[in-house]
């Protein structure tokens, strides 16, 4: 464990969009001995979790959890469903998609990569005529991310899916859903996704360490006969034994326990406020941007989004230094440019267990840093997101 040399006092900010800020209900719930993950209590608590995870991607198909990052989930998801050398497209919304991909080439997929910006959300239409021209039905997937972490931009999963449907073509839709689900409003079944993949460190509150797939009946069908080579991954092993709650090897019992927990609060806020108290930051957080006089990376305003905001640094500014002056000074992480923005955007994550004032605590540190820092803004960017979240005061519940 790092020593810090004193204290600080309060709480670390933890504002990169994942892993996010971990509520004390969670954490207290996964203070517990671990108990035998074949005895009688476990199957209760594993049949609770499988259970309240379909709810939150609204699917009546399988889930399938982990002991894994998000990256493993990644891994289940092309493992199960493809064959060794099939086509695949993909967006270039970011690096997240570009690593997505990456994986997909090394595995033996053929991936067909859609160019983008890293400032704008996948392009339905242009995926419509790509499958379009695709008549012997070559493509065997369409590989989306729906919250592209690196930039704050999301695509809209439902214009793809009607996408593939309009073009006729039977591609399978993967979804990384990793920044999105439990933040940003998602529909496995209504949407038609096939293969949704989730992790467990950001909206979810949970500490890392659990990732998720969703499996429609198609994917299944397509998992029977692949031939990409799987186990620890295998879809099948996991949905012969979880009708019973167990899984065929140790789950990670605690983080189960906080799953529990942390599911039990999304249900108690209400999934929908939950989106909408997203929303509301996001907005409050743009407008605090914009006060200050800095450019958002996201280039499309319908497609900002609900967990995060990447801001970009004026020209001969590191994000870097800034961030890094914000963490000594206020003790707060900022999410930091990835690859092709290093050092060029910081990132602000309003994900997860967060408030009004937790995000005004964020924005006074982000202004303050910004003066500290020298770079070139406006004072009052706080102060316009404290007007608008005052304007859009929310009764708190109890
Ligand atoms: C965080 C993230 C990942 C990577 O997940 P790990 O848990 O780090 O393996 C992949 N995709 C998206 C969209 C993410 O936000």
């Amino acid at each position: 464990m790092l020593r810090l040399s004193a204290h600080p006092s309060g709480r670390h900010f933890l504002q990169i969009p994942g892993p996010t800020n971990v509520p004390d209900r969670v954490l207290r719930a996964i203070d517990h001995g671990t108990i035998d993950h074949r005895g009688p209590e476990f199957g209760e608590l594993g049949k609770a979790v499988l259970a309240g995870m379909k709810q939150v991607f609204k699917t009546d198909g399988h889930v399938i959890i982990y002991p894994a990052s998000g990256t493993g989930a990644w891994e289940a998801a092309l493992v199960n469903a493809l064959s060794t050398g099939d086509k695949v497209l993909m967006a270039e919304t970011g690096h997240f998609a570009t690593l997505w991909k990456k994986m997909a080439v090394s595995l033996g997929l053929q991936v067909e990569f859609m160019a983008g910006d890293w400032r704008r959300a996948a392009d339905p239409q242009a995926i419509e005529a790509r499958l379009r021209e695709d008549k012997g039905h070559g493509i065997k997937a369409v590989c989306i991310v729906h919250n592209e972490t690196a930039t704050g931009v999301t695509s809209d999963i439902k214009a793809v899916r009607e996408a593939i449907d309009r073009a006729g073509h039977p591609a399978l839709l993967m979804v990384d859903t990793i920044s999105s689900l439990g933040s940003i409003d998602y529909r496995h079944d209504e949407w038609g996704v096939d293969v949704t993949v989730a992790g467990s460190q950001k909206g979810l509150m949970l500490p890392p360490g659990l990732s998720f797939n969703a499996v429609s009946a198609k994917a299944l069908a397509a998992s029977q006969n692949n031939t990409l080579r799987r186990s620890y991954w295998d879809w099948h092993a996991m949905i012969e034994i979880n009708p019973t709650g167990y899984f065929p090897y140790t789950p990670a019992t605690n983080l189960l326990y906080g799953l529990q927990e942390a599911l039990d609060m999304l249900f108690e806020e209400g999934l929908e406020t939950v989106f909408e108290r997203h929303k509301r930051h996001a907005e409050a957080t743009r407008r605090a941007v914009r006060a200050w006089g800095l450019e958002i990376l996201c280039a499309d305003p319908e497609r900002y989004s609900p967990s995060l905001t990447a801001v970009m640094m004026p020209e001969g500014h590191s994000a870097d230094a800034f961030r890094r002056i914000v963490l000594d000074h206020f003790n707060m992480s900022l999410g930091q440019g990835l690859s092709k923005v290093k050092d060029k955007v910081f990132r602000i994550g309003h994900l997860g267990d967060i408030n009004d004032l937790t995000l005004c605590g964020t924005l006074a540190g982000v202004e303050m840093g910004l003066a500290l820092a020298k770079v070139p803004h406006e004072q009052g960017g706080a102060r316009a997101a404290m007007s608008y979240l005052a304007e859009k005061a929310e009764v708190r519940s109890r």
